[in-house]
């Protein structure tokens, strides 16, 4: 192909806001262009193409774009005066949901492309070098996946794998089903092979990805369809494999398989994240959830059961239209009841095209922000409360990078809060067990444990 000769040693910056499927998007989006010559660049100054991979679940996240756009059109331009021309290009949910109105506010940009075509990047590359601009959000029939390199960027020694895409639930207030598509799950067979490759790579820790990801009904190698709890189960066969995340999950689609296997399969690690979005039976109904808030307390209590150290977080949407004082304590109400490890709460942000978009009875934004800050209170003191019963225990860390201090490196425990230590580089890529000494609201300090049982208090 013409422009691979040209793009040697050309460099990408990617930029990537929004859910891990979009980092697995973008780190995807850097093996097909390194067979165009391009190497990834932490900094757009020195970059050859700018890629923006965005998200569009609330509206901060489109103003961010048009913002960093604003900002990024200096150094394009910087660049060009220089003869050097610079390939800039939104992806993501926002390209697939904004389209040509991008181009039109901002002409600059050469490529807009939704989330299911960046396996045309080649071509699209090829058109956009030739002065022509690409918008590109067609949802294609046939699965990106298929296109996609056998070669895996992947960062530390925890690996995002996407298993399925897109969704048909519909909940009012959410873009996912018109940005992403409708439901689809890759065979079974297409995901261990890239489960293996993920191993040869490097990689421990494998979280299997997708918008619904219990939603999953993918084809099984004999061609029975297999549901989540047969995939993990098999994902867990592969040597090298040490520990096994899945996520995001529907409360709709934790079925018992999935349910007996938090308890069968010890790679699987003792933390979900299950939103539930709100405590309130009649804001659960308008939101469309097809599930009410003790239908989500049966399901904790049934996965306590089959694993009694499985701790959870959430999601909740605070401020959704209707949302009564009642239908705040209700939600306030259940995360008490539940008790979460971690959890993640969102003001209501109304998305054009969606049927909550319409609805009356708004909550008034500063009794939306009243209640934000009541519930994260709340969260922050179980999240403090949670980490605080880890001290004094030995727990294995998957050491991914340097931490902020001389000397200090940053894990993830198996419950996914941040665990420093003082360690030397070298265990970067590495599960090593930890003594715990301190818990703080969002991380856990210290010291590492050797394999005969000593503990090497402020090691450097
Ligand atoms: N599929 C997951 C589920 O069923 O809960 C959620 C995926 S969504 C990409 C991530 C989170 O963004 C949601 O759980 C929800 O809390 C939040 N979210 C989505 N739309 C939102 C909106 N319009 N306003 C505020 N938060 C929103
Ligand atoms: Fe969005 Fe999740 Fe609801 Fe699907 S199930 S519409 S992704 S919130």
């Amino acid at each position: 192909m013409a422009c691979m000769k040209n793009a040697d040693n050309k460099k990408v910056y990617i930029k990537t806001w929004g859910c891990q499927m979009n980092v697995y998007d973008s780190n995807r989006m850097v093996d097909i262009l390194s067979g165009l010559g391009y190497k990834p660049s932490e900094t757009p100054d020195d970059a050859d193409m700018i890629i923006l991979n965005t998200c569009h679940i609330r509206e901060k996240a489109t103003d961010k774009v048009f913002s960093e756009l604003g900002r990024l059109r200096a150094h394009k331009d910087r660049n060009e005066l220089q003869g050097k021309n610079v390939l800039m290009a939104v992806a993501g949910c926002v390209a697939q949901a904004e389209g040509n109105y991008i181009v039109e506010r901002a002409p600059y940009v050469d490529m807009v492309f939704g989330p299911q075509t960046y396996h045309e990047l080649p071509e699209m590359v090829l058109k956009a070098s030739g002065e022509k601009r690409i918008v590109n959000t067609e949802i294609p029939s046939r699965s990106k996946f298929d296109h996609l390199p056998d070669e895996h960027t992947i960062e530390g020694a925890s690996a995002f794998l996407s298993i399925q895409e897109g969704c048909d639930k519909f909940c009012t207030f959410c873009v996912v089903p018109y940005t992403r598509g409708g439901e689809y799950s890759r065979t079974a067979v297409e995901i261990i092979d890239e489960a293996k490759r993920l191993v040869d790579s490097g990689a421990l820790e494998i979280t299997l990805l997708g918008q619904n990801v219990n939603a999953f009904h993918g084809q099984g190698p004999d061609g029975s369809t297999w549901g989540l709890a047969e995939l993990i189960c098999s994902v867990s066969e592969i040597d090298g494999i040490e520990r096994i995340r899945y996520t995001t999950s529907h409360p709709r689609d934790m079925d018992d398989d999935l349910i007996a296997v938090h308890g069968e399969i010890e790679k699987l690690q003792p933390f979900l994240h299950l939103p539930v979005q709100s405590g309130s039976d009649k804001i659960l109904k308008a939101m469309n959830r097809k599930h009410d808030a003790d239908l989500y307390r049966d399901i904790i209590a049934r996965l306590k059961k089959t694993r009694p150290d499985l701790a959870f977080s959430s999601d909740y949407i605070i401020g959704f239209p209707g949302e009564s004082d009642q239908d705040f304590e209700d939600s306030m109400q259940l995360a008490r009841d539940v008790g979460y490890a971690s959890c993640y709460s969102f003001k209501y942000s109304a998305r054009p095209g969606t049927p909550a978009a319409n609805m009356a009875k708004l909550v008034p934004d500063h009794v939306a922000a009243e209640r934000l800050r009541r519930f994260q209170d709340l969260i922050n003191t179980q999240q403090k409360a949670f980490n605080k019963t880890c001290e004094g225990l030995t727990m294995p860390v998957l050491f991914d990078r340097k931490g902020k201090k001389e000397g200090q490196l940053r894990g993830r425990s198996p419950y996914f809060q941040s665990v420093y230590v003082q360690g030397n580089e070298r265990l970067i890529g590495k599960i090593v067990d930890v003594s715990i000494s301190e818990g703080f609201e969002n991380s856990l300090t210290g010291d590492i444990v050797t394999t005969d049982g000593q503990i090497l208090t402020g090691t450097s």
